[in-house]
């Protein structure tokens, strides 16, 4: 199977996990600011292994800028932020792991233009997971084939479409063995009959047992695979409650007044 299965802690031991076993993302009392400008105010968030997190709000709100912390793409202010229990490293090999741990997939799939589909899957895991080359391979066409993707495995990302270099992206992700995936709204870009391709593959993963924290404006998403919704706006975490509650009784004016803009 793809990734690991909630029953796997690398830190627990096998066995299902011990119910004071630490949350695979935790972020506590984060703080941002870009100048002037706070756009992370005071978020506290759990995501316990396992778990699927819708993150909504509206344009602006902190949503990306809260993902790319979360593999410290961007450093926090102040606060605290874990992954499986360890403090985000700041440098060197540590933190090249932190972000293989922490696969992402972006609204731009990011692939290598000038390397193959397969070398684009097989770098990663060689240079910084130090995989031989062929057993890197084996892993990288095993996950090209779970997204659909094995036949184009020789051709560049431009002979791809969106949604197949969006899958291609997912496949990469994964061929570091991550322990959490963040999607920042990874279908906005792509023309609507591939939206839900990409899809699919995200609600697999996520009944695979992946811990997942997704950035999307995709309701059916949402009521599939998320055990949570988190509605963010100004930077400030206003509902965390399940999707059943948040769609059908949302208890800020703030997420009626945006649900009334997106359903
Ligand atoms: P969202 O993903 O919810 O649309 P973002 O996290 O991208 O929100 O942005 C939150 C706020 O921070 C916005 O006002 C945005 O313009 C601002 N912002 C994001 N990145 C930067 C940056 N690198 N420098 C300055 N301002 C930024
Ligand atoms: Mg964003």
């Amino acid at each position: 199977p793809v990734g690991r299965s909630p029953d796997t802690s690398a830190s627990g031991g096998g066995g299902v996990a011990a119910p004071d076993a630490p949350s695979m993302i935790s972020v506590r009392s984060a703080q941002k600011h870009f100048g002037d400008l706070h756009v992370l105010r005071d978020i506290e968030l759990e995501v316990p292994r396992g778990q699927v997190v819708v993150v909504l709000g509206p344009s602006g709100s902190g949503k990306s800028t809260l993902c790319r912390t979360i593999n410290r793409l961007e450093p926090i202010d102040s606060g605290e932020i874990r992954v499986d229990g360890e403090p985000l490293p700041s440098e060197g090999r540590a933190l090249a792991n932190l972000r293989a741990e922490v696969g992402m997939v972006f609204q731009s799939f990011n692939l290598f233009a000038h390397k193959t589909i397969l070398d684009n899957v097989t770098l990663g895991p060689v240079k910084v997971r130090g995989k031989k080359k062929e057993e890197a391979r084996a892993r990288a066409v095993e996950l090209l084939e779970r997204v659909g993707i094995a036949e184009q495995k020789d051709k560049y990302p431009a002979q791809l479409s969106g949604g197949q270099q969006q899958r291609v992206a997912i496949a990469r992700a994964l061929a570091m063995d991550p322990k959490v995936m963040l999607f920042d709204e990874p279908t906005s870009a792509l023309d609507p009959e591939m939206v839900n391709e990409v899809l699919d593959v995200m609600v697999s993963l996520a009944r695979e047992g992946m811990t997942m924290l997704v950035v999307t404006h995709e309701m059916g998403f949402a009521r599939k695979a998320a055990d949570r919704v988190v509605f963010m706006a100004d930077g400030v975490i206003v509902e965390d409650t399940d999707p059943e509650s948040f769609f059908t009784a949302p208890k800020s004016e703030r997420a009626r007044d945006f649900l009334s803009k997106i359903l």
